[in-house]
């Protein structure tokens, strides 16, 4: 069995546990934190980097905030995890949907624009498989239209728009270091704050409201309960896990951008044939190897190709189900159609694609995928 995922070991991670461990000190924000977020910054330049307990408390804290409350409208697409919109429904906003670009599952920014009303506040552009999502017409509406940009970058480490890291763009920006991921702490995330006025607030807010921090650096002589907030911080085990990988991140991304392009060339023929389509990748966006994707014609298609490359021992695996329609929030869409989130529930299949995946095994599954087209 080839499995869809496989998180990629280091080999410092045990050691630096280890370090943590003899340090006294296990809960957040000592020295393996530190070092995570000088890491962000000094790489991308975001303005303060805070590791989380995942990328969905990031998305969180995000909405507390923005003050985020009853009466504000937020605009997610449909095709994203739940997360992505379910860390502003816990704020009480309403969720807007917006629909996937017809060439790729992000969202399509030429279609927000009607969406937004009075009470829109925030867009939430996730960059899907990595690949950036149009952010400077996404900055030009929300300009316009004084509304706050929060990137779920949960996929897009070392992914660049115009040259300008993902996750640098937005007000604020969430990554995620879950294992499927291609920089893993098991469970972790991080809130990128890309203006100042947030900073202060962000850190107590992770620290359950208290300014906590603040004291640690003696800015304040005794700390308290300031304001709202709840326990975001991740253990320096975590911390220390991850700062293992992010020593490595150019290794990581050079096996899996090798192994997206290997994707790439072997099924280019089998695309020209119009059996499938390969992800599209637009001219102002960089592919970080997060993930490889292909698009069957149909949706019936596309649950035989899965079900033939699972009886071949092939881990590949459908992604989100569009969000207007989940059981959870059906009563609650507008009704709009929102056919290309749609499209990509029903077509898009996901290969196996990790750093210790082998040559043979791309070779492998590729050799299925042409194997299930032969007579078709
Ligand atoms: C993985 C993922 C998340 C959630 O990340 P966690 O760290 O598991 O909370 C959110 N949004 C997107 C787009 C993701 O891919």
């Amino acid at each position: 069995m080839i499995r869809f995922n496989f998180p990629y070991e280091t080999g410092n991670e045990i050691k630096y546990i280890e370090q943590a461990i003899k340090a006294g000190r296990l809960s957040g924000d000592g020295q393996f934190t530190k070092k995570c977020h000088r890491w962000f910054e000094e790489r991308y330049g975001f303005q303060k980097a805070l590791l989380t307990t995942s990328c969905t408390d990031a998305l969180e804290m995000s909405a507390l905030l923005l003050d985020i409350g009853p009466g504000d409208e937020v605009i997610v697409p449909s095709y994203t995890f739940v997360s992505t919109a379910n860390a502003f429904v816990l704020r009480g906003a309403k969720i807007v949907f917006a629909d996937s670009e017809a060439s790729n599952p992000n969202l399509d920014v030429q279609k927000i624009e009607e969406l937004i009303t009075p009470k829109t506040k925030v867009v939430v552009p996730m960059h899907y498989a990595g690949v950036a999502c149009d952010m400077d017409a996404l900055t030009i509406l929300a300009e316009r239209y004084n509304l706050y940009l929060v990137e779920d970058a949960a996929q897009a480490i070392e992914s660049f728009y115009k040259g300008r890291p993902l996750g640098g763009l937005g007000h604020l920006a969430a990554f995620s270091f879950h294992e499927t991921k291609n920089v893993v702490a098991g469970e972790g995330g991080l809130l990128v704050i890309n203006r100042e006025r947030f900073s202060k607030r962000a850190e107590i807010v992770r620290e359950k409201g208290t300014n906590r921090s603040a004291f640690f650096r003696g800015e304040v002589d005794k700390y308290g309960w300031v304001d709202i907030g709840s326990s975001y911080l991740p253990s320096e085990l975590n911390a220390a896990f991850l700062y293992a990988q992010l020593e490595q991140i150019e290794y990581i991304e050079e096996q899996r951008i090798k192994h997206w392009l290997r994707y790439k060339e072997l099924l280019g023929p089998l695309a020209e044939k119009g059996r499938i389509k390969l992800p599209f990748i637009p001219s102002y966006a960089t592919v970080n190897g997060h993930m490889f994707y292909i698009l069957a014609r149909t949706g019936a298609e596309r649950d035989e190709l899965l079900k033939f490359l699972k009886a071949n021992g092939i881990g590949a695996v459908f992604h989100y189900l569009s969000l207007h329609k989940s059981k959870y929030f059906r009563d609650k869409h507008d009704g709009r159609e929102l056919p290309f989130a749609d499209y990509y529930t029903e077509h898009l299949i996901r290969l196996p694609l990790y750093v210790s995946l082998e040559a043979e095994q791309i070779e492998y599954i590729c050799s299925k995928i042409y194997d299930f087209f032969k007579n078709r």
